[in-house]
């Protein structure tokens, strides 16, 4: 039986582990799939971006665009000798520094190194149209002649071409001539960025030019991420967010401390795709707890049927045993009767009292029997009908008093405030006080007190508790005690006849009236078995009425 339980634990485990597993994997390829459709949908925009870039990169080179129809021999030439610069490269400078752009134009030999101040720099002067030695070396320059050089020395090898440019961040822009005969460097020049131009004239432009237009479907922003800061933005209301930023793109070789960040704000495609992935994931969702419901739901009903078959089959062997005792006593003193050995008169009377106790017993069973089958089978409410509460008890403990006194108990009875009124059957009830009182008489031995009270807390329910100060029931049996046939398994139990129904009966015609039973139980102390059931002709109650005093009225017989 145990194997058949891990059995099903295994498999519960197995379905909920295969669902899980299933839902994740599922839950993967959509997103891949959205993440496919959203870089796809936005390659639009990307190519935008890019295009951009590469505008930055060509607007750099546009004022040095003759550059490579210079003879790098004849520049060589006046540099290594010292002779005057070549015209036609005079004249390129000089188209050059009119781009506002830049700021200043320097020009260094192949070997001067211009970072430490001991390199023989020009400075290119648009007025006079010449280079001009400089005494000062400015930072700017400085650092790209000098990241410059030391770029160029581990290219010249291999390098085929006449010029190279090389940026030092958005600061400057250095181009390497080169003399491609023989692989030497001929000179640098070193053009000084205006930053401000870039950005607000040229770079801030532009995007605004492609991008401002809400057709764009994109917001993008000029984003220096060494300092962390905007640069610029298309669209000044939206802040910028790392979190919205969709695409970001870089402008190679250039302005390396700078990009463009882009957020998406509508894109069909992706607003589907978006409205479908959420939808699936929706869906899904539901299928899946609905999946793990029905399994669950599916485990809990098997396993509920099992202990019923389980319970049932204990019942069955439960009343077989119980029957047994009874006729196996009956049977032996009949058969002693019948074979005619007992003739003294005191034992033949013995003998007549044991068949007789034990036949009511066993008619008791089978009466109590009757009345659980009946109970599990919602046949007992007959006659439900408006129950004056006080009134009825009242009646009934009238003619249990004299019982209850001949037993030693003194009994209280505390009725109702107002009239309380349920509606039950008032046999059922009757049954189910009797049960309650039989109890409280069979366990109690020292204190024999037993009160019952009725007590109305709100308007719409009503409580009757039977309180006893007798045996007391422990913890770990009270939740078990309303199961047919357990009994607590103490001394006092143990000498007390009983099958282990009553309480069973008890709860059942209870539940079949509308009520429920609770228990307040301590061990050796006492228990109070309350009755709770809805009211069925509201009054008004006070307030008041858990702090005014009561007095029990006390059943004293003579
Ligand atoms: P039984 O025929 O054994 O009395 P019940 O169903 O009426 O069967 O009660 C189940 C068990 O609950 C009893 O065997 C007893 O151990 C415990 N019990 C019930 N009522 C009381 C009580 N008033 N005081 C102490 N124990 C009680």
């Amino acid at each position: 039986m145990a194997n058949y339980l891990t059995f099903r634990w295994i498999l519960l485990g197995i379905g909920l582990t295969s669902i899980v597993s299933l839902t994740g994997m599922n839950v993967y390829s959509l997103y891949s799939l959205h993440v496919s459709t959203v870089s796809n949908s936005i390659e639009n925009q990307k190519n935008q971006l890019s295009e951009v870039s590469e505008q930055v990169r060509s607007r750099f080179r546009t004022p040095v665009k003759n550059i490579w129809k210079l003879n790098m021999e004849h520049i060589q030439f006046s540099v290594e000798n010292d002779e005057d610069t070549p015209d036609e490269f005079l004249e390129m400078l000089g188209i050059a520094a009119v781009d506002p752009i830049f700021t200043e134009i320097y020009f260094s030999g192949p070997d001067c190194n211009a970072c430490d101040g001991d390199g023989r720099l020009q400075r290119f002067n648009p007025v006079t149209n010449q280079l001009e030695w400089v005494n000062e070396y400015p930072d700017i320059a400085s650092d790209g002649l000098y990241m410059a050089r030391i770029r160029m020395l581990a290219l010249i090898d291999n390098y085929r071409w006449k010029t190279r440019v090389l940026f030092d961040t958005h600061r400057s822009m250095t181009i390497a001539l080169i003399n491609p005969g023989d692989h030497t460097i001929v000179g640098y020049l070193n053009f000084v960025i205006k930053t401000d131009f870039l950005i607000n004239n040229y770079l801030g432009p532009l995007l605004s030019n492609a991008f401002a237009d809400e057709k764009s479907g994109i917001n993008v922003w000029l984003y220096d991420w060494t300092k962390d800061e905007v640069l610029y933005a298309t669209d000044l209301t939206q802040e910028y967010e790392r979190s919205n930023v969709d695409i970001i793109q870089q402008f190679p070789d250039l302005l390396d401390d700078w990009n463009l960040k882009a957020s998406v704000n509508h894109n069909p495609a992706l607003a589907s795709s978006r409205s479908s992935f959420y939808t699936s994931l929706s869906v899904m969702g539901a299928t899946v707890l609905f999946l793990i419901g029905a399994m669950v739901f599916m485990f809990i009903t098997a396993q509920r049927e099992r202990n019923l078959a389980i319970s049932q089959a204990g019942f069955l062997a439960n009343v077989t045993h119980e029957l047994k005792t009874p006729l196996s006593v009956m049977q032996a003193a009949g058969e002693n009767l019948a074979d005619g050995r007992v003739n003294n008169k005191k034992r033949l009377i013995s003998y007549g009292e044991h068949i007789f106790s034990e036949a009511v017993r066993l008619r008791q069973m089978i009466d109590k029997m009757l009345d659980v089958a009946k109970a599990d089978a919602g046949k007992l409410v007959q006659n439900a009908e408006p129950l004056h509460l006080n009134k009825t008890l009242q009646s009934y403990l009238d003619s249990h008093a004299s019982y209850l006194e001949q037993k030693g108990f003194t009994l209280q009875f505390v009725p109702g405030e107002s009239d309380p009124v349920i509606f039950a059957d008032e046999d059922n009830l009757k049954t189910i006080l009797t049960n309650l009182i039989e109890n409280a008489v069979k366990y109690s031995s020292d204190e024999k007190l037993l009160k019952i009270s009725v007590n109305q807390n709100d308007i719409n329910h009503i409580r009757i508790d039977i309180e006893d100060k007798g045996a007391g029931i422990p913890r770990k049996d009270q939740k078990r005690i309303f199961e047919k046939f357990y009994r607590v398994e103490d001394t006092l139990t143990a000498k007390t006849k009983g099958h282990g129904l009553g309480l069973s009966i008890v709860r059942n015609l209870t539940i079949l009236n509308g009520g429920k039973i609770t228990l307040k139980s301590t061990h050796c102390k006492g228990s109070t078995f309350s009755l709770h059931f809805p009211v069925h002709i509201k009054h008004e109650i006070s307030t008041k009425n858990d702090k005014r005093d009561r007095t029990a009225a006390e059943y004293i017989t003579k």
